[in-house]
């Protein structure tokens, strides 16, 4: 049996030549050419003066909290249903993660649910663009402005992702990235921060590198950290760029056939407003919410198709348990699943996926029906 797995990564291109050029010469920890080239390719690409290159999307938001001074006695305005880094990395800065409620048809943050949240102590807004979707980051940058607040974005999953024209990680005081081997562009391990602002950029690269003093080698301004990527990633990095346009082309093409195949079916699809130009990171739908979702995640692994459950809620976690209900969410989350999303996926793969799906929900909806005749 055939497997199609859920990601991926296409390395056909030059990432085995440029890792054998870092071997060959030895250039193999965080310095060497391939950082500055890789940084260059990915700030050109995305629209900002400058990227800085990191070890994982993790650190890329905590160095990011971090060069704009955010801290104890903060609060940071975060979408509960998020991969949980995003909210992790505020509460290891020492600051408050303050839960926002999704939309309902794009799945992700938006003016409503974040302005009744703000109070005298709020910093910081952080938009999350999950699977494709992207916050509307006009109304979003028009209430950061409006209130004194500033915007962050953990744009890991939104390499070729754009709001009215203007790339997504670019539309506040910084964004981030992953190129975890699941996402668009990977480097292995590995992240990257952008922003327009030199200063910050001057912080961020500081930080990335134990504090030290650009000019004057173990002298230490400040208490930093090693976020540096080594030039082995940035080399697979650079070959990664090199074929983006091209990997964005297939993944929106299997995104369209998604939707064209499933549309007359009873799944619900991320809603992409007029301004959303998306990279289509993950295709995700949401079952009818009769249907038990890990029995259909259970009949597409039988049949060879992996598949995974939408994000759990960060506010239902231990570490963050509050009482609040952010019913939008709370559904998002219970009824989602996403498909397999890499460009190596052939029309056909899709079409497997699309059909095996289909009969799951009609087989577990007959059964249903059949228990509830019969009962
Ligand atoms: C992947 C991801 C991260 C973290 O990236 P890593 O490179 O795995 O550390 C953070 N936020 C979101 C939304 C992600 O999807």
């Amino acid at each position: 049996m055939r497997k199609v797995s859920l990601y991926e990564p296409d390395l056909s291109g030059n990432e085995l030549p440029y890792v054998v050029d870092c071997l060959t010469s030895t250039w193999i920890s965080s310095n060497g050419e391939y950082i500055g080239k890789f940084e260059r390719a990915f700030a050109d690409f995305v629209g900002s003066a400058h990227a800085v290159a990191v070890c994982n999307g993790t650190v890329a938001l905590h160095l990011a909290l971090s060069a704009l001074d955010l801290g104890p006695g903060d609060e940071i305005i975060v979408p509960t249903f998020t991969y949980i880094a995003s909210v992790n990395m505020i509460a290891l800065r020492g600051a408050t993660p303050v839960f926002a409620d999704c939309n309902k048809d794009t799945w992700v943050i938006g003016r409503a649910d974040v302005e009744r949240l703000i109070t005298p102590r709020t910093r910081a807004i952080m938009a999350v663009h999950l699977y494709g979707g992207v916050c509307d980051l006009a109304e979003l940058r028009a209430l950061a402005d409006e209130r004194g607040l500033l915007l962050i974005e953990d744009a890991s999953e939104a390499l070729g992702c754009s709001w009215s024209g203007r790339h997504a990680g670019t539309w506040g005081a910084c964004g981030t990235f992953s190129f975890y081997g699941n996402k668009t562009i990977t480097t292995g391990e590995g992240g990257m921060v952008v922003t327009n602002d030199a200063a910050l950029a001057d912080r961020l690269r500081l930080l990335r590198n134990q504090g030290q003093h650009s000019a004057r080698r173990y002298w230490h301004v400040e208490l930093g950290f090693n976020y540096r990527m080594t030039n082995i990633a940035a080399a697979i990095g650079l070959a990664q760029m090199e074929r983006l346009p091209g990997l964005l082309q297939r993944k929106r093409a299997i995104a369209a056939r998604y939707r064209e195949r499933l549309q007359q079916h009873d799944v619900q699809f991320q809603a992409r407003p007029a301004a959303v130009e998306s990279g289509e990171w993950l295709f995700t739908v949401l079952l009818p919410d009769h249907l038990d979702r890990d029995a259909v995640m259970a009949h597409l692994g039988e049949c060879g198709i992996e598949s995974r459950p939408t994000f759990y809620c960060a506010h239902h976690m231990p570490m963050y348990e509050t009482r609040y209900a952010l019913p939008k969410s709370e559904e998002i989350s219970r009824r989602g699943i996403s498909l397999p999303s890499h460009p190596l996926l052939s029309d056909d793969d899709v079409d497997e996926v699309c059909n095996r799906l289909i009969s799951a929900i009609g087989q577990y909806t007959a059964g249903q029906a059949a228990r509830v005749r019969f009962a």
